[in-house]
């Protein structure tokens, strides 16, 4: 018999952790959130959200939060970095909506990760703890046992690794190494949307492609603030998620594309940098009554912008998996495992394949151009089917 009485162990409290535990209390399982920083906190940027984890929402009893706090953009554009022209449009109004039931939003990330504390600190089934590092894991079989930098030590029924991309639990579970450094660096940076020109405020998800480079510019919060990412190749090969950007390279690196992106791109002085970085795609992430999650599973670019889709996506499949099985953890994992690893491998590797697109160089760049100018609206729609048609899910049987 499976043991159920004490919590499932959610390592990390991020996006993908949160949902865990949310997922888990909608189907009546209880569950300790270990997060290792002293809040639960998301750094100050934007992210897309596709109409596969509005599904989740839909199903997580999210949907109103999520929409009070979201932008929602009427086109996705690919401008040409070079030229300053528009190579292609995916319209998301009513047709986007018809096809895909639900809609294509932007977010500030602190909204939406406080959406997802604010439903967990409800829920009576959620136990969460900050400033603690999990070190340590022992599977005993009937349990699993946690040991902390800070000192305690947790017991759980089961455990979710849930720990991101550079992943204690992975490194416990799989021995496999470090994530892949791509050699992208992305520069992130939040504007007042006053400080746009007006010409350059567009209510859109407008990416700039360039030569081994782009530019990401979306509002969010209503408009009220624009977010920006610039992604570029380079060799400075830093781990790390949050650390200062340096302006000239990021200059010197865009010096060849059109005055919009460069007038965007003058307007921030302080930019964070991050190093991307993703996995090769493993077949199996769960071990026993230890199973992987989002980041820490299945790393990948964000070129398809959709890591943390991905991620309430597993969380949903997991909670799904532990209610079919009856709460056999171990048979629930290993049917998760099944269900995840073919699409978000998809994900993973599709995503390397968008920024190859994106970043297209010389003729490359001009085939690029020349087949997206000619797609319609409907081809773009069938060629994201796979992902923005989402997955199923079971409504929750508690709240
Ligand atoms: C530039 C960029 C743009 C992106 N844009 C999008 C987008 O538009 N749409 C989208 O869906 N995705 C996007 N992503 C991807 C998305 O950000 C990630 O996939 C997502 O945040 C992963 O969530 P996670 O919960 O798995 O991991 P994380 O968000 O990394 O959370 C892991 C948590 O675990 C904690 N932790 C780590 N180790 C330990 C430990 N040992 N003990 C306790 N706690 C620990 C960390 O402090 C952290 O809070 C983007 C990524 C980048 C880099």
């Amino acid at each position: 018999m499976a043991n159920r009485t004490g919590p499932v162990l959610v390592i990390g409290g991020g996006i993908g952790g949160l949902a865990t535990a949310l997922a888990l209390a909608k189907k009546g399982y209880r569950s300790q959130v270990l997060e290792q920083a002293h809040d639960f906190k998301e750094i100050g940027a934007g992210i897309q959200l596709g109409p596969n984890v509005f599904k989740m929402f839909s199903l997580l009893g999210l949907l109103d939060d999520i929409h009070r706090l979201a932008t929602f953009p009427e086109n996705l554009i690919m401008m040409d970095c070079v030229t300053a022209k528009e190579v292609t449009r995916i319209p998301l109004g009513r047709e986007f909506l018809d096809r895909f039931q639900f809609p294509y939003a932007l977010i500030h990330r602190a909204d939406l990760l406080n959406v997802f504390l604010k439903a967990c600190q409800q829920s009576g089934l959620i136990t969460l703890d900050t400033s603690r590092k999990v070190t340590a894991l022992t599977d005993h079989g009937d349990r699993v046992s946690v040991s902390t930098n800070e000192g305690p030590t947790y017991e759980g029924v089961a455990l979710v690794g849930a720990d991101g991309l550079w992943s204690t639990i992975r490194s416990l579970l799989l021995h496999d190494g470090n994530p892949r450094i791509s050699g992208h660096i992305a520069y992130r940076a939040v504007l007042p949307t006053e400080e746009v020109p007006e010409r350059l405020r567009w209510q859109t998800m407008a990416f700039w492609a360039g030569e081994k480079t782009h530019l990401v510019i979306y509002p969010i919060r209503g408009g009220e603030l624009t977010n920006l990412v610039a992604v570029f190749h380079s060799k400075r090969y830093e781990e790390g998620w949050d650390s200062f950007g340096d302006p000239a390279e990021l200059h010197e690196r865009f010096a060849g594309t059109c005055e919009e992106v460069r007038t965007m791109l003058s307007k921030i002085e302080s930019w964070r940098m991050w190093v991307l970085c993703d996995r090769e795609p493993v077949k199996c992430w769960t071990r026993g009554r230890v199973a992987l999650l989002g980041d820490a599973a299945h790393p990948m670019l964000q070129y398809l912008a959709q890591g943390a889709c991905m991620a309430v996506e597993d969380a949903v499949c997991l909670a799904n998996q532990l209610e079919q099985a009856g709460g056999d953890f171990e048979r629930a994992f290993q049917a998760y495992n099944q269900m995840r690893y073919l699409r978000t491998a998809r994900a993973q590797l599709t995503a390397r394949l968008y920024g190859e697109v994106y970043h297209a160089s010389g003729v490359a760049r001009e085939v690029r151009n020349q087949v997206l100018s000619q797609r319609t609206p409907q081809q773009a729609y069938d060629g994201l089917a796979w992902i923005y048609d989402g997955i199923e899910g079971t409504p929750p049987r508690s709240s």
